[in-house]
């Protein structure tokens, strides 16, 4: 069967590999397992025989057949669905389940619109295991003051703890791709407190922020700045928007939250 590039298809060749990334998401029986794109389910076989069951949503119907022959007898529910068209509220009502675990190898075309469509559902989420482009999960861990951290950084790091747990070369798909991979583990926090008390205001100010990396904070945050008391969060207006870190940045948010404005652009 031929690849599909707009399915964003590579497929994991590396039976090692495969086995090292279950280890990572560790399944057990009882969980409820959700996995984004089985493809032709490298993944999905291994998770089946240490969960038990497991839910995998799959946009390419040419693959559906042989996963319903090989799979479904060993516990796999299909959905034939684009995941961004997902409601995970109502998948884990289906399920009977209180949380899901979601993991997958991620498609890299829709990589960043599948995590920020997650975001939504943080509190139906256990946790998220997934393999993407290395570059990526770099941005998405990075640490204040590196050159890789931004905005995905910020809006991902106010939802998650989150680890890189893998490195992936290359040559453990077909067809091979262009660019190194990795698996990061996305753990939600606690819901009880959340460090943000708007999302689409923070996603407004965070992405206001970053949209010029060279400038200070006063000249990215102008429109904002007579809102915003700086100083309470020990911000330097002369600071660059990589120098702040994300409980700043909350806070920030939150007192643009409480004097009512709204956000330039949405998240
Ligand atoms: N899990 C398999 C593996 O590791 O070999 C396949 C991984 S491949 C990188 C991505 C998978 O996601 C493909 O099966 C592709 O058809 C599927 N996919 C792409 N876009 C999707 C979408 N919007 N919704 C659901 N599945 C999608």
């Amino acid at each position: 069967m031929k690849a599909k590039r707009r399915f964003g298809q590579n497929f994991l060749r590396d039976q090692g590999i495969a086995r090292a990334i279950v280890r990572c998401i560790n399944p057990s029986p009882g969980q409820t397992l959700v996995e984004i794109g089985p493809g032709q389910g490298a993944l999905t076989g291994l998770l089946l025989e240490q969960a038990g069951r497991l839910a995998a949503i799959e946009i390419d119907e040419d693959l559906l057949p042989v996963l319903r022959q090989r799979l479904e007898p060993k516990g796999l529910q299909l959905i034939a669905q684009d995941v961004l068209t997902v409601n995970f509220n109502s998948l884990a009502h289906e399920l009977q389940a209180s949380t899901l675990r979601v993991v997958g190898n991620l498609p890299y075309n829709i990589s960043s619109p599948v995590l920020f469509h997650l975001l939504a559902y943080s509190h139906a989420i256990e946790d998220q295991t997934f393999m993407l482009q290395e570059e990526v999960v770099d941005r998405m861990v990075a640490a204040p003051g590196s050159k890789t951290y931004g905005r995905l950084s910020v809006m991902l790091q106010a939802k998650y703890v989150m680890e890189k747990c893998l490195h992936v070369p290359p040559e453990s798909f077909w067809p091979v791709p262009k660019v190194q991979s990795a698996v990061v583990r996305m753990q939600p926090l606690p819901v009880e407190n959340p460090l943000v008390k708007d999302w689409q205001v923070f996603g407004g100010l965070v992405t206001q922020a970053f949209s010029s990396r060279r400038k200070m904070i006063r000249n990215t945050l102008a429109v904002y700045l007579d809102r915003l008391d700086l100083q309470a969060l020990g911000v330097d207006a002369r600071q660059r928007p990589e120098e702040l870190s994300v409980t700043q940045y909350a806070g920030l948010a939150n007192q643009l939250t409480d004097s009512n404005v709204t956000p330039l652009s949405p998240c």
